[in-house]
């Protein structure tokens, strides 16, 4: 396994779901970490607690990525307390399902503003560190419905479509000092985020997914510290599907 030793990771949306689960599975391999949430307090601190356990240090911190203030203030926490910041995952997201005909401009904003300005205030408030320590690993996450589209998705689709060219334009301008930036696009995972799809709708998705089974968070874990190791330091401006076959 791949030792992230010494470096310090800040993860979006760390408290639940797929982040929590990055979050742990950096510190496992040896980072200490961020782990960033908006409302649940108590999940975070949980997480931080795990990650203490493995023998890290963490920090929980409230902010809403999608004000640039706040993600200021959430790099700066970190750099206060760590001294440094070599791994960013954005992976705060949510979701505002409808139709197009259906969807409200507030849906549409909100899902934009969390899922894509979110990255952006994020990245720009982290790549000065990033710029000065010469190295860096930036991980956006993504989603299969970034790729393909998805009914009643328009808004959320449309918010990781664009974080797919926020990434490539990131690794072009960030390759010669050290940063990569990669895409972790991920299928079908249970989560909170996915507990409203009902049954009939889960069944119908399992069938046009080769591998026959839904992902796990840690599936997609495994992936993000894959790319935020030394062994992925030739990969940039990569999307790499955690999707058991579902987007190809
Ligand atoms: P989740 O279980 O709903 O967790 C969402 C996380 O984001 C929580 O930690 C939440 O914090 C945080 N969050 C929400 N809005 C925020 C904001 N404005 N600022 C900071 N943090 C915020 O979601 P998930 O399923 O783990 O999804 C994580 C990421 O993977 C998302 O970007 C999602 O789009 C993507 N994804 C998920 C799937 C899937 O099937 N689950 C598939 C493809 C891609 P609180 O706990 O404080 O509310």
């Amino acid at each position: 396994m791949t030792s992230l030793i010494g470096k310090v990771a800040l993860v979006t949306g760390g408290s639940r779901g797929i982040g929590q689960a990055v979050a742990l599975e950096l510190a496992r391999r040896g980072a200490d970490v961020v782990v960033n949430y908006l409302l649940k307090a108590e999940a975070a601190l949980q997480v931080v607690a795990e990650a203490e356990a493995c023998g890290r240090r963490a920090l929980a911190v409230q902010s809403d990525v999608g004000e640039s203030e706040q993600a200021v203030a959430l790099v700066q926490a970190t750099l206060s307390t760590f001294g440094r910041l070599d791994i960013l995952v954005n992976n705060a997201g949510i979701t505002r399902d409808a139709l197009l005909v259906r969807m409200q401009e507030q849906d549409w904003d909100e899902v934009v503003r969390v899922n894509l300005k979110g990255a952006f205030n994020m990245t720009q408030a982290a790549v000065r560190a990033m710029l000065r320590q010469r190295s860096g690993r930036i991980i956006n996450i993504s989603s299969v419905s970034g790729l393909m589209g998805q009914v009643g998705q328009s808004n959320y689709a449309a918010s990781k479509a664009g974080l797919i060219g926020f990434t490539k334009s990131l690794a072009r301008e960030l390759g010669g000092r050290g940063i990569t930036v990669n895409v972790v696009a991920p299928g079908f995972i249970p989560t909170d985020m996915t507990l409203a799809l009902d049954e009939v709708w889960r069944e119908k998705l399992r069938a046009f997914i080769p591998l026959e089974r839904f992902g796990s968070v840690e599936d997609v874990a495994h992936a993000v510290a894959f790319l935020a190791s030394d062994e992925a330091a030739y990969i940039t401006g990569a999307v790499l599907p955690v999707d058991g076959g579902l987007g190809m």
